[in-house]
């Protein structure tokens, strides 16, 4: 922990007092991101993430970030749904949903603040038969899907845009995002108004569980906000709604709320956080790190190491694991194959059945072991050379000879 130079307010609830910030320093500014080639994946904008803890609201907050030097264009993929396990999680999420707008009967449009690429709102529109409207910058496919029952639009969306009934606003892995999230919940709350009081659903990572795990690899510059589900319960206090539910969901790592706008009118009164999560996370995060950098060290091999999983998280153990630093990042989303990790050379190959690089060690973040069908198909598939360092978007096939080297240890380390 590393004191700050001056105090900051908490984008949040407005407070001036802050504990000590927690700094990484020089991340780059975008994980999720496609860079077509080594040069310009390494020349990506880096900047300092200084967390800070809010002593009113409880919010954990990069003190120093700059929401303009991230690009939330075309190129920006964050999509996990060629995850079966989050494809599983989107189910079950949607399936909520449905749940919750059959009783009572309400109508209108289901609207998505934030909607990625669409799946979730497809998905959802699906399950509940009704029709839907999706904002995002970074959202690319055609303006309308389902026949016509979902649009989309390529920009943000405020409450003006709302001129009709809505049944439901989704909002999944959007405040962790949002430099000014004090406003945002507030115009959130503006919306859900002009949409006359639908169900509005928040999904969002659960810092406590960050804490707990020492998760360093969950802190990135794109995250600009950290929730614990106290923080984030007042928060949407403050802004005007109710908790009607607020669930742990995807094994604890996320949470999950249900909220409508208050009808009454209140005072608030709101007890000052006395426990430091931010401190919690940053003795724990040590201790992860020193241990899985001499686990990396000593067990890489000569066939070197990979990361599963090109998203945030391998991004961001890329970043914190350098010596030696990984050869390849693995990842079942097409988008992902050809694309160079941010801020480094590193190559983020396909899971293949073709791929010819035979790695010691494979580290994932999807939990203790990987998921067993995860896991079948890397010993089945993978076995894989040191990629070609001329042509490393390139790393072929050896299909003829599969079983000429063995991936020699997928072992799961976290
Ligand atoms: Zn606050």
């Amino acid at each position: 922990m590393t004191p700050l130079k001056s105090s900051h307010r908490c984008p949040g609830c407005g407070w001036t007092k802050v504990s000590k910030g927690w700094t990484v320093s020089s991340l780059p500014v975008v994980m999720n991101y496609r860079f077509r080639t080594p040069r310009e994946a390494i020349r990506v904008a880096r900047r300092d993430v200084s967390l800070v803890e809010c002593g009113r609201c409880g919010l954990i907050f990069n003190a120093t970030f700059d929401p303009s030097v991230i690009p939330y264009d075309d190129r920006y993929e964050n999509r996990q749904c060629y995850s079966e396990s989050f494809m599983r999680h989107l189910e079950e999420r949607s399936e909520a949903v449905h749940a919750a707008l059959r009783l009572p009967t309400r109508t209108g449009r289901v609207l998505e603040v934030g909607c990625g690429k669409g799946d979730f709102l497809k998905m959802v529109c699906k399950k509940t038969g009704r029709s839907g409207i999706g904002y995002d910058t970074s959202y690319e496919g055609p303006s309308k899907a389902l026949l016509g029952a979902v649009e989309f639009h390529t920009r943000y969306v405020s409450s003006a845009d709302i001129k009709e009934p809505l049944s439901a606003i989704l909002c999944r892995h959007v405040v962790e995002h949002i430099g000014s999230i004090g406003d945002f919940l507030g115009e959130l709350a503006r919306m859900a108004r002009a949409g006359g009081d639908p169900l509005v659903f928040l999904e969002t990572p659960d810092f406590g569980w960050i804490a707990e795990q020492g998760a360093f690899w969950d802190v990135f510059y794109e995250h600009c906000n950290y929730f614990s589900r106290a923080a984030l319960r007042d928060l949407c206090d403050r802004a005007g709604f109710t908790v009607i539910r607020h669930n742990a969901v995807f094994v604890r790592q996320y949470q999950w709320i249900e909220m409508r706008l208050r009808r009454r009118q209140k005072t608030p009164t709101y007890k000052r956080k006395s426990s430091s999560l931010l401190l919690t996370f940053a003795r724990c995060q040590q201790r992860q790190q020193s241990r899985l950098q001499k686990s990396v060290a000593e067990q890489a091999g000569p066939g070197g190491w990979g990361i599963w999983g090109a998203g945030a998280k391998g991004v961001a153990l890329c970043h914190a694991l350098k010596t030696p630093p990984p050869r390849a990042v693995i990842d079942s989303n097409p988008a992902k194959q050809g694309s160079f990790i941010p801020g480094t050379s590193i190559p983020g190959i396909l899971q293949s059945r073709n791929s010819t690089w035979c790695a010691s060690q494979i580290l994932t973040t999807k939990g203790r072991s990987l998921p067993p069908c995860a896991e079948a198909d890397l010993r089945r598939r993978f076995c894989i050379s040191r990629p070609d360092e001329t042509h490393p978007r390139h790393i072929e096939a050896d299909s003829g000879n599969p079983g000429r080297r063995t991936l020699a240890s997928a072992a799961a380390l976290l």
